[in-house]
């Protein structure tokens, strides 16, 4: 019996050993996706007026949103091109809405 048990246990050792190597994998993958949305309601960003939809801009309050302003086409983005949701350098570790808006918005070079 224990001459079986020792055989098995390298098997076992690589097993959980490839385990951990294919769970860590996915995690640093989801991490990358899982960052939380901003929130309009979170302190810094009804500071800066941010709206996870510019066409729910006030423009009375904004005097500086013009229409064709968002998230995707602003110079602090990070998303990818197309993507829903991006980083944004104002928001570490948060993604913003692409088609969202706040008044740090600055034009892309
Ligand atoms: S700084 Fe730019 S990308 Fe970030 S929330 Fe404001 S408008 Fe969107």
């Amino acid at each position: 019996m224990s001459v079986h048990s020792k055989c098995q246990q390298p098997n076992r050792r690589v097993f959980m050993l490839q385990a951990v190597t294919v769970t860590g994998a996915v995690l640093v993958a989801r991490e990358a996706s899982a960052q939380p949305m901003v929130s309009e309601s979170d302190a810094q960003a009804a500071s800066l007026g941010y709206k996870a939809d510019a066409a729910k801009v006030d423009k009375a309050k904004n005097p500086k949103f013009a229409a064709n302003q968002n998230c995707a086409n602003c110079a602090l983005y990070q998303g990818k091109p197309g993507a829903a949701s991006g980083p944004c350098g104002i928001f570490p570790g948060k993604q913003v809405a692409a088609k969202g808006w706040c008044t740090a918005w600055a034009k892309k070079a």
